[in-house]
């Protein structure tokens, strides 16, 4: 399957983030396109492309924004959710980086859709250098005419704001952003209602992720047959893989949805020079870990489902055969353990204790009966959490023990790790 740069396809322009870049490329055409369409045209476009979420969920885009009631006296906003925090997710900061005027374009489409005057984007507060990149873009767009008032003389009217959050990944999920924006401390809001009833400040919002908006203009410009012509039927278009590890050439390939490993392995070089894979993410680590049994799974929604995983955030870590598993494993629920934010007891208690017999277990301690008790507390955090951040702490740790077993029982069967960890350049 051929790589599909569209995202992607000026990231290597000197000065890509410019306005006269953009411009180069077709940049706010697709604006002018959608300005002379109504609000519910848009809508509708974006709903027959079939463009699905690309934060993680994969929830289609053009329905999310039909859920907005039309007939509210409320304010609407648009947020975009920019907090990307997945381990092993590096797609949307570098787009920004690259292309911030794609956001931006797809922002005051979007926004004109579901008929909103306010947008924010939610920006995770480390990453400086995007913060730059994104406020000089929005002056850029200003300064043209794409934001302010009467936005290229069509009478709409949008304000958008760059808004830097602290570096907190439950500020990723969607409703702990919206109480962070409202400067609350950021913690997930019972759903329903979800943020397309009552978002920020109780009033109806769409939240997206960065990808899923800057593919809102190239679906305007070349029409929904053509992104319909990528990807399957289920799972249309273009999407970014980003891959790390144990990669020859990581970094981002844009690809139809529904292409596989083996396939993105031939555009990347493959697994390092002498070594196999041995595991991998298919969507970043809260999503059920992979094999090699599974390089030819297509890599869109329902592929990754039937084989029993997600396609989350397409953040495909790649481990070799000198990783060990269960440090590997160690190492994310020990992020998980710090990023819970504490308000449920499922995933408050249980990622600490997970973490305590993952330590143990690692360093060549305890006994079999620590596995049973892995699984037991994995059991009573999944479906049990009030958000997905506990299932994500439960999924490395139930996949890993469905196929590396014999690799735990090894630890204290040999009192301590059977790697080495100088030969790991991940794990070390
Ligand atoms: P979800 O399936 O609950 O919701 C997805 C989206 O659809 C949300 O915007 C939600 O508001 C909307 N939605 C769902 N049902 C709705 C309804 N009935 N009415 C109106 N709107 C509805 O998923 P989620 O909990 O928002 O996100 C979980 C995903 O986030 C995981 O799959 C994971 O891959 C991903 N994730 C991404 C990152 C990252 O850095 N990008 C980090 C952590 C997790
Ligand atoms: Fe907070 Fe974890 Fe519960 Fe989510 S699952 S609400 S992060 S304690």
């Amino acid at each position: 399957m051929p790589l599909t740069p569209v995202l992607s396809r000026y990231w290597d322009d000197p000065q890509s983030w410019t306005l006269d870049t953009y411009h180069r490329h077709d940049g706010y055409e697709a604006l002018r396109k959608a300005l002379k369409m109504q609000p519910d045209e848009v809508i509708d476009t974006i709903k027959d492309s079939g463009l699905r979420g690309r934060g993680g969920a994969g929830f289609p885009t053009g329905v999310k924004w039909g859920f907005i009631p039309q007939d509210d006296a409320k304010p609407h906003y648009l947020v975009v959710n920019a907090d990307e925090s997945e381990p092993g997710t590096c797609k949307d900061i570098p787009l920004m980086l690259a292309t911030p005027h794609a956001l931006v374009e797809g922002v005051i489409i979007a926004a004109y859709a579901i008929r909103a005057s306010h947008a924010f984007i939610y920006l995770r507060g480390e990453v400086v250098p995007v913060l730059r990149r994104l406020q000089a873009a929005v002056s850029e767009a200003y300064a043209a005419g794409y934001l302010g008032r009467n936005i290229l003389g069509s009478g709409y009217d949008l304000d958008l704001v760059v808004h830097a959050g602290a570096g907190a990944y439950i500020c990723g999920e969607e409703t702990a952003q919206l109480d962070s924006l409202e400067g609350r401390r950021g913690q997930p809001r019972l759903r329903p209602p979800f943020p397309a009833v009552a978002g920020l400040y109780a009033c109806p919002t769409v939240v997206n992720n960065v990808e899923s908006i800057a593919s809102v203009p190239p679906i305007l410009q070349n029409g929904v047959e053509w992104f319909r012509s990528m990807g399957t039927e289920k799972s249309p278009g273009f999407t970014l893989y980003s891959l790390s590890g144990h990669v020859s050439r990581p970094g981002q390939y844009e690809a139809p949805l529904g292409i596989t490993l083996r396939e993105l392995l031939e555009y990347a070089g493959g697994i390092r020079a002498g070594h196999q894979l041995k595991f991998w993410t298919p969507g970043g680590s809260s999503t059920p870990m992979f094999t090699d049994e599974h390089l030819d799974v297509p890599l869109d929604y329902e592929g990754v489902g039937a084989a029993g995983s997600m396609l989350g955030t397409k953040a495909l870590q790649l481990f070799d055969e000198t990783t060990c598993v269960v440090r590997a494993v160690l190492r994310w629920t020990e992020f998980y353990a710090h990023e819970s934010c504490g308000k449920c007891t499922p995933c408050r208690e249980g990622t600490y204790w997970l973490v305590q017999i993952l330590q143990r277990l690692e360093s060549g301690g305890g006994s079999e009966t620590d596995l049973e008790k892995l699984l037991d507390i994995s059991d009573n955090i999944l479906g049990k959490s009030f958000c997905a951040l506990g299932d994500g702490a439960a999924s490395p740790i139930m996949s890993s023990l469905k196929y590396f077993r014999d690799e735990y029982l090894a630890h204290f069967e040999q009192g301590g790790c059977p790697f080495d960890p100088h030969q790991s350049t991940l794990m070390a």
